[in-house]
């Protein structure tokens, strides 16, 4: 079972996978003015999965996003 693959502006526009958001990354989400994102909607929010990217858009329209802080660029995944 994989995660929905969107296309990424930040990946070169690539398909890459898409998780949805972590506790931090949803309030970042409300607060930052890029985008307006309304608390209903943050499910339809969700975050490129790949190694160093902070690609947040919305599931159902890769346009509609924006980028999380510095402090969010982690490694996407911990090591198994
Ligand atoms: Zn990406």
């Amino acid at each position: 079972m994989g995660l929905p693959k969107r296309r990424c502006p930040n990946c070169g526009d690539t398909e890459q996978h898409f998780r949805r958001l972590h506790d931090r990354e949803q309030v970042f989400a409300l607060s930052q003015a890029t985008v307006r994102v309304h608390r209903a909607d943050l499910h339809k929010f969700r975050r490129c999965t790949r190694e160093g990217c902070v690609r947040v858009q919305s599931y159902f329209n890769w346009r509609l996003g924006f980028d999380l802080p510095e402090e969010f660029r982690a490694p996407a995944r911990p090591p198994v």
